[in-house]
């Protein structure tokens, strides 16, 4: 992938965990990036190594205002993605999921610019079929706490693909499963950073149940050049597709090579399991795999080792 200094790339959330990583790429690949984000779980720190670029450029906004600037493509990544920030304010999270994707659509239409969504496996819910496929069309409850991000993140994609009918535009839309690596927040509440940083700190390993509910974890580099392949596809691929890595795990098993990895003594203790906690997750890729010509390369362990290495600076700064 490379991209002109002239192609102006829209990062909204760049300033977040996924974003960041994101618009590192585009800077060195040579794109002019502007990077927005309203910074209410992402942190200028995450992008600090890029002011000095005259290629990057950041600009704090709500996405859920208007946003009047010109620009050649859009990855629409603003939104609070852990369980506990978008539960803290659930009416703000529907409405960056809704109103941003509106005012991002509304952009891209009248710039007649690509743009690319950011989606989630939690559109499929607690899903009774397994692994998921795109076609599935998911068990989502649509009243409870996880609600506001689900249905959110669902009516987002209604409106990708009804502007593209109504309006013909080029949408791209990718289902990102589970994703971990360097710059997670530590205090997102995320399985990941929660059990890294507890297993640091010498503190209780957290398990949620009793650790049997499955996950799937992408190292970022991984679904970052999955994500910036989507971008680059031909104009009547839409997807949605789902990213993400196939190795499926339970709580338990995580919680048991992290500690191994990490050589701590911490002892695992069991809470309660949060409400519509998903059982099992575990990505298709089949679709990625035909159409991105891309499959993850890093495994869990290697993953692992790159995360605990920045928690670890992080801790110690
Ligand atoms: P993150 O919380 O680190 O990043 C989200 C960014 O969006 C933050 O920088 C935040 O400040 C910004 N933001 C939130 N509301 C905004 C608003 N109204 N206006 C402007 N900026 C706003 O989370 P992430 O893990 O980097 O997730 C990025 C995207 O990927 C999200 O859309 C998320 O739903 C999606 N996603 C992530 C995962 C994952 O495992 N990390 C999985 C599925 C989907
Ligand atoms: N919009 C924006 N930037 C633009 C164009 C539109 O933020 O460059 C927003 C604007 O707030 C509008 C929304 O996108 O409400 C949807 O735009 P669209 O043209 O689809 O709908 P309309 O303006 O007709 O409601
Ligand atoms: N989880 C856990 N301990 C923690 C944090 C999370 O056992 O300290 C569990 C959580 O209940 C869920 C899984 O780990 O079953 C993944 O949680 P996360 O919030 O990372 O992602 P999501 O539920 O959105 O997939």
């Amino acid at each position: 992938m490379t991209y002109r200094d002239t192609q102006k790339v829209l990062v909204t959330g760049g300033a977040g965990f996924l974003g960041s990583h994101l618009c590192d790429r585009l800077v060195d690949a040579g794109a002019d990036v502007l990077c927005l984000d309203n910074l209410y779980t992402g942190t200028k720190k995450n992008v600090a190594h890029l002011h000095d670029r005259t290629n990057f450029e950041f600009v704090r906004h709500d996405v859920t205002m208007p946003l009047y600037v010109e620009i050649d493509r859009i990855f629409n990544l603003a939104c609070p993605a852990s369980p506990i920030h978008y539960q803290y304010d659930p009416v703000q999270t529907t409405k960056t999921s809704v109103h941003g994707a509106i005012n991002m659509l509304g952009l891209a239409k009248r710039l007649r610019a690509r743009i690319l969504q950011a989606s989630t496996s939690e559109v499929y819910g607690d899903p009774e079929v397994h692994p998921q496929k795109e076609e599935y069309w998911g068990r989502v409850n649509p009243i409870g706490i996880r609600s506001c991000y689900d249905e959110g993140k669902r009516c987002a994609e209604t409106l990708f693909f009804d502007y593209r009918r109504q309006h013909n535009l080029e949408i791209k839309v990718v289902r990102i499963f589970n994703t971990y690596g360097p710059r997670m927040n530590p205090h997102d509440g995320r399985v990941v950073s929660n059990f890294i940083v507890q297993a640091l700190k010498g503190e209780d390993i957290t398990i949620y149940g009793d650790g049997s509910q499955t996950r799937s974890f992408c190292y970022v580099d991984d679904l970052i050049e999955a994500m910036l392949r989507m971008m680059d596809t031909r104009a009547d691929f839409t997807g949605p597709v789902n990213i993400g890595n196939p190795g499926e795990f339970t709580m338990l098993e995580l919680a048991e090579k992290i500690l191994s990895l990490v050589g701590s003594t911490s002892k695992i203790v069991y809470q309660p399991l949060p409400q519509d906690d998903p059982r099992q997750r575990q990505p298709d890729i089949s679709l990625a795999k035909s159409e991105l010509d891309w499959q993850p390369k890093v495994s869990l362990e290697d993953g692992l080792k790159e995360t605990i290495s920045y928690f670890k600076r992080l801790l110690q700064a």
